[in-house]
């Protein structure tokens, strides 16, 4: 019998990759087909995804898209409201408590994001896995197919896959397109002729490849090597944060189930049958895990999720489904492969929500409120008012001096607005140079250039404060205060 090499030594598992052969070769990975209450849940999460990233593009608030993610001309356009480049500093400012949330939510929440949310995940293993389940069968007539020679079968098993896996790339890099240069642009690219769109339309070919590739030959390469939010794991993952764990206290030691066994108790079953009665299973010296390693025939990225956690593991519950229902078959108590952390695997208390978690969750919502209230709050026009360079005051007559300004206007609603400068403080009048202002179409950017009046009276030395606001109709939408050049006093 050959030796377990894992288990001489507990860290062999980290001297090879399970995807690179010794030859540095790729190595294939046939996971076999997950079923459970996790994958049922992950099929529903994956219809909603679906539904969401399908008819976003399409929905639009006041001619706005929903998302627009225009990094090629700086245009971003989140939940309707447009973003330019002059919102640079807001933009970076909600990225950054993204950033924030995106650390905090790793601490507390593990990888949940990779396996329920993350698109490789979801196109991966809930579309293009699925589809390969039902065109070649299930992982070992995966593994046949693939070794048995170019038969009539073969041909026309891979072609059809391969066929349905370029059509949904065309269509997920559509979409993703469209995310980028909004769907009425993309659909133009289709509708017109293709002399008129070759960039868009070369565009398209090349996103469309790129995401054959991924899903039919990158796969799992991309979590395991590519992706960054990946290779992060290792120093935003603590004790507490909840993952998908392997109970070592109760599956160890591992050992393969034998019939008539002796029915001494285990330390492991002995605190197990402490809190939960007794199923009636055979009773046995070792551990609950019993070495059937059907955990890792699922995992998609080949890992054994007993070696614990490791950066491979995407979180994608295959292993709690498999086990649960060798556990059910065996007569064990489910959760042996469970959402947990390593707190609560050592301590034996299986609490998800501590206090930590729940002020990690608090601080989580606080910093959506931020970004909401930072979005929502947002003016609808910007104003930016300057004193002409190189000019102080002029005289207009022995009452009355001037200065004069610059200033910009930019509509950052979804509509023409009317507007209309007014000096606040102090008494005085504004003049603007040339015509007045009156109407800001959507997205304007206005510029011009105005004197403001003021009796000398209301002067308060060489500097005086003056507050200009921006009205439109009879709603007061923005307010400068800038300064006011006299002679001083003498
Ligand atoms: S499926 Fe469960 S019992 Fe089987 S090897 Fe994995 S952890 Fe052990
Ligand atoms: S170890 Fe389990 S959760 Fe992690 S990737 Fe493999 S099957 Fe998915």
């Amino acid at each position: 019998m050959q030796p377990d090499v894992a288990q001489e030594s507990p860290e062999s598992f980290r001297d090879a990759i399970a995807t690179v052969d010794a030859q540095g070769k790729r190595v294939w990975i046939y996971p076999k087909k997950p079923k459970g209450r996790y994958y049922t849940a992950r099929k529903w999460a994956t219809a909603v995804f679906v539904a969401l990233f399908l008819v976003m593009p399409f929905i639009k608030i006041d001619g706005e898209p929903f998302l627009l993610l225009n990094v090629l001309e700086r245009k971003f356009v989140l939940f309707g409201v447009v973003f330019g480049p002059q919102d640079f500093h807001l933009f970076m400012l909600v990225m950054l408590t993204f950033l924030v949330f995106i650390i905090l939510f790793t601490v507390v929440y593990g990888r949940l994001f990779c396996g329920w949310v993350c698109p490789q995940t979801v196109f991966m293993e809930m579309i293009f896995r699925r589809i390969e389940y039902a065109i070649e069968g299930d992982a070992g007539e995966q593994r046949r197919l693939d070794q048995m020679p170019w038969t009539a079968e073969k041909i026309g098993k891979k072609a059809l896959k391969h066929g349905i896996f370029f059509a949904i790339a065309v269509v997920v890099s559509n979409y993703f397109l469209a995310y980028i240069i909004g769907m009425d642009r993309v659909l133009r690219i289709i509708g017109e002729p293709l002399s008129e769109h070759w960039v868009g339309f070369l565009s398209m070919l090349a996103f469309s490849g790129v995401f054959y590739f991924v899903f039919a030959r990158l796969r799992e390469q991309v979590c395991t090597t590519i992706c960054p939010y990946g290779r992060l794991q290792g120093v935003l993952l603590v004790k507490d944060s909840i993952v998908v764990a392997y109970d070592f206290v109760r599956g160890e030691p591992r050992a393969k189930l034998r019939k008539n066994k002796s029915a001494t108790l285990s330390s492991a079953e002995t605190r197990l049958q402490q809190t939960e009665p007794a199923t009636g299973a055979a009773r046995r010296e070792a551990g609950d895990c019993i070495d059937c390693k059907v955990c890792v025939a699922v995992c998609p990225t080949a890992i054994d999720i007993r070696n614990g956690t490791q950066l491979e593991c995407i979180n994608c519950t295959a292993c709690i489904d498999a086990c649960d229902q060798v556990m059910d078959k065996i007569g064990r108590p489910r959760g042996l492969i469970r959402y947990d952390s390593m707190t609560g695997i050592e301590s034996g208390r299986r609490r998800i929500f501590t206090p930590r978690v729940l002020g990690y969750t608090a601080v989580l919502l606080a910093l959506i409120a931020l970004d909401i209230a930072l979005l929502t709050g947002r003016g609808v026009v910007e104003t930016i008012i300057l004193r002409s360079p190189g000019q102080t005051y002029q005289k207009k007559d022995s009452l009355h001096l001037t200065n004069l300004y610059t200033f910009t206007l930019i509509n950052k609603a979804n509509r023409d607005l009317p507007v209309r400068l007014q000096l606040a403080s102090p008494a005085g009048t504004i003049q603007v140079v040339g015509q007045p202002v009156e109407r800001l179409a959507k997205g304007q950017v206005y510029k011009g250039a105005f004197f403001v009046e003021l009796e000398k009276s209301q002067l308060q030395g060489r500097k005086t404060p003056v507050v200009i606001e921006v009205w439109s109709g009879e709603q007061k939408i923005d307010e400068v205060k800038t300064a006011f050049m006299g002679p001083g006093k003498r």
